[in-house]
């Protein structure tokens, strides 16, 4: 009987952290979305870490932009300003 009390607090004990990093996980998600901001051309989600510099589409301050738009309207838009010079 004494072997089953200390199971049933060591499985708690488990069940504890394994809920606390379950949480950590969650709080975790949750700043690195606060962090992310929405690409500056769609105001889409930015699917990866850092984003595109969405120059010369939009000021470099402005922000970044996502896989979308750097293919889509920024490398155009650049081939386009270099084609001008
Ligand atoms: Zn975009």
């Amino acid at each position: 009987m004494a072997k089953d009390k200390e199971y049933v607090i060591e499985s708690k004990g488990f069940d504890h952290v394994a809920i606390s990093r379950e949480r950590y996980k969650i709080e975790l998600e949750d700043l690195m979305k606060k962090e992310k901001d929405p690409c500056v051309i769609c105001g889409g989600e930015i699917a990866d870490d850092w984003g595109h510099n969405p120059e010369p589409v939009k000021e470099y301050n402005e922000g970044k932009c996502c896989d979308t738009c750097n293919f889509t309207i920024v490398l155009p838009a650049r081939i386009k300003l270099a084609y001008q010079h």
